[in-house]
């Protein structure tokens, strides 16, 4: 399903453009236009899935490979050092955007707690 309202579906259509890092079958990643880090990319699946809280057991595969893709591009993008994947989920998890997306961020070290 391709919803039109949805801002990660016009990036994937092509309709709104990006800085595309990845592409493949199942998925794309591509620059946050707003990073939070010196590396900050969006692994987005092609397919709308609204967020984790969304998905069903047939979408495992799916939201497995955005992971897989996330520690290929991170490798891609020279982060021997390490990363930081995360998914925000909800409002109490600080999703904005209601398309499945794991952020990869890296190029500095994290802090844990995160805010
Ligand atoms: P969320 O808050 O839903 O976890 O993450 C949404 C992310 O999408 C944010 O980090 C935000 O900066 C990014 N974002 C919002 N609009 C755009 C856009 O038009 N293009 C790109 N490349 N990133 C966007
Ligand atoms: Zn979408």
């Amino acid at each position: 399903m391709t919803d039109m309202d949805c801002l990660f579906c016009k990036i994937v259509a092509g309709t709104i453009p990006s800085r595309k890092l990845h592409e493949d079958e199942f998925c794309i990643a591509f620059a946050d236009i707003h990073p939070q880090a010196p590396t900050h990319a969006l692994i987005v699946p092609r397919r709308h899935i609204a967020s984790l809280a969304e998905m069903d057991a047939k979408d495992s595969d799916l939201v497995g490979h955005l992971h897989f893709a996330a520690a290929a591009l991170a490798e891609k993008l020279g982060l021997a050092k390490g990363y930081r994947t995360v998914v925000n989920t909800g409002a109490d998890g600080g999703q904005t955007v209601d398309h499945l997306h794991v952020h990869l961020l890296g190029g500095r070290a994290m802090h844990w707690p995160p805010g």
